[in-house]
């Protein structure tokens, strides 16, 4: 028999928010295809590392679902599939919508680059008969986490020629791997004086390549030689050649379930192909045609502030709205103005280890579902770009009816830090936008993690806003 409710029993529940944990209001059905749609992200996070190579599998996947090339002169109906690539680094597929443009695009937004150490113009030299490659690295890595961690080398050589080489070594089974190295704890006094972000400077990022001379009785740098000479033995390439190259170091490791109850997946470049992945398969696999265009933004460059032909501070996906607006002869801006955005990018998970720069009511948590994010920023809310309570209340309104997990949360408590994502570029754009995406621990790392639950939330998020009227 249960006893009845009291006064206060009934007015807690009537009034106070009830933050559930994913797992208390799943059932086994759910929580199954959540953990079968995490290993198809598995995969796609082992396979690529790079925004080239994501680029490039989008791509592959867009053309077997029946996506062609946009012709920005071509006709479309409703139900037609279109990809845009621009420079073999970013993406956008469009879904065409029942609904005139003039009424709006749908458009999710995640970045396909991710923190990683990106090779000098010059990087190759010899020290003490070792062979290195100085690296600059990109984005906000904390640095000292980046030594003896194994090391697997993507990119691209221009020769003198004009021929282009892919690289990729490392990441098959009994290939070469790469390192930086660090100190010995006996030998370490000194460095670890040092404060936590100078533990490792950016000029000791160096990438250890050869230690083995060419066999010669005479001549300097022999070790650098011997791995220039196999270099090109084996692509035709000379030292001159690293000069017109985009070569980038990223974590050799592979994806794996965390913990006993493999709730949580490790991996590197979570941020943000963690969102990039979800919103891909969100709009492959739209069942029915839209009512609005659906369009899927995978941008480069957002990780060193979105700026570059290729980011999102550019005009390609502006150029791209106008293109569908004038097949219908309307200005872009006619478009635009109506059109809507989940800016999908990863936002910190609460820290239990670390939890002095969180703020426990106001941040995300890992299997709450995906977190919507109001603004960004620091410094008061500098350099974002917050959505309004109106639009805010559209996009959990469509995730609620749809009974997708959502929670809201900020990134870390006021003044502890901050950051931004693409959010602001789009609504700059005059188009209503709000970040949403997955809550990560260890953002940046070589080794982040995320929640399954939250991934696959994520995907449900973006497929019912592709598909809300
Ligand atoms: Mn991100
Ligand atoms: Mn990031």
């Amino acid at each position: 028999m249960s006893e009845e409710k009291t006064e206060v029993q009934l007015l807690q529940e009537k009034l106070l928010m009830d933050k559930k944990h994913a797992a208390k209001v799943i059932d086994d059905v759910e929580m199954a295809k959540a953990m079968d749609f995490a290993e198809g992200y598995k995969k796609f996070l082992n396979d690529n590392k790079t925004e080239r190579e994501v680029a490039a599998f989008i791509i592959e996947e867009a053309k077997k679902r029946g996506f062609t090339e946009f012709d920005k002169f071509g006709t479309y109906k409703p139900g037609d599939k279109v990809y845009y690539l621009n420079r073999k680094k970013a993406v956008i597929l469009a879904v065409i919508g029942k609904k005139s443009i003039a009424e709006g695009a749908h458009i999710a937004a995640a970045h396909i680059d991710s923190p990683r150490v990106d090779l000098k113009p010059n990087p190759l030299y010899e020290s003490n008969e070792i062979a290195l490659l100085k690296t600059h690295y990109y984005g906000g890595i904390r640095k000292y986490q980046w030594p003896t961690v194994p090391l697997s080398m993507h990119g691209i050589i221009v020769r003198k020629d004009g021929t282009e080489i892919d690289i990729n070594i490392g990441e098959k089974e009994g290939e070469p791997q790469f390192i930086i190295s660090d100190l010995l704890p006996h030998l370490a006094r000194e460095q670890s004086e040092r404060k936590l972000g100078q533990g490792i400077k950016g000029e000791e990022l160096n990438v250890i390549v050869g230690s083995l001379p060419f066999k010669a009785d005479s001549g300097s740098e022999l070790v650098k030689l011997n791995i220039l000479k196999m270099l090109n033995d084996k692509y035709g390439i000379v030292e001159e050649d690293f000069l017109t190259a985009e070569i980038e170091m990223v974590p050799a490791t592979k994806v794996n379930d965390i913990g006993f109850d493999r709730s949580l997946i490790g991996g590197y470049g979570h941020d943000d192909r963690v969102c990039a992945y979800p919103e891909l398969m969100a709009i492959l696999e739209l069942e029915e045609v839209p009512e609005h265009t659906a369009v899927a933004v995978f941008a480069d460059k957002e990780e060193t502030g979105s700026d570059g032909n290729t980011g999102l501070n550019s005009s390609f996906l502006r150029y791209f709205i106008a293109d569908l607006a004038r097949l219908e002869g309307l200005m872009g801006r006619d478009a635009l103005s109506k059109s809507k955005c989940l800016s999908a990018d990863v936002n910190a998970a609460f820290d239990p280890t670390f939890s002095s720069p969180f703020e426990s009511a106001n941040s995300a948590y890992i299997n709450k579902g995906i977190v919507v994010t109001k603004y960004t920023g620091s410094g008061g809310k500098g350099g974002t770009s917050d959505a309004s309570a109106e639009f805010v209340g559209e996009v959990t309104r469509i995730f609620t009816a749809a009974d997708v997990c959502w929670q809201m949360g900020e990134l870390g408590a006021v003044d502890a830090g901050g950051g931004g994502t693409v959010a602001k570029y789009v609504a700059n754009l005059d188009i209503d936008v709000v970040d949403v995406g997955v809550p990560v621990l260890s953002m940046h790392a070589p080794y982040e993690v995320v929640s399954k639950f939250d991934v696959y939330s994520t995907y449900r998020a973006c497929y019912e806003f592709y598909s809300a009227e």
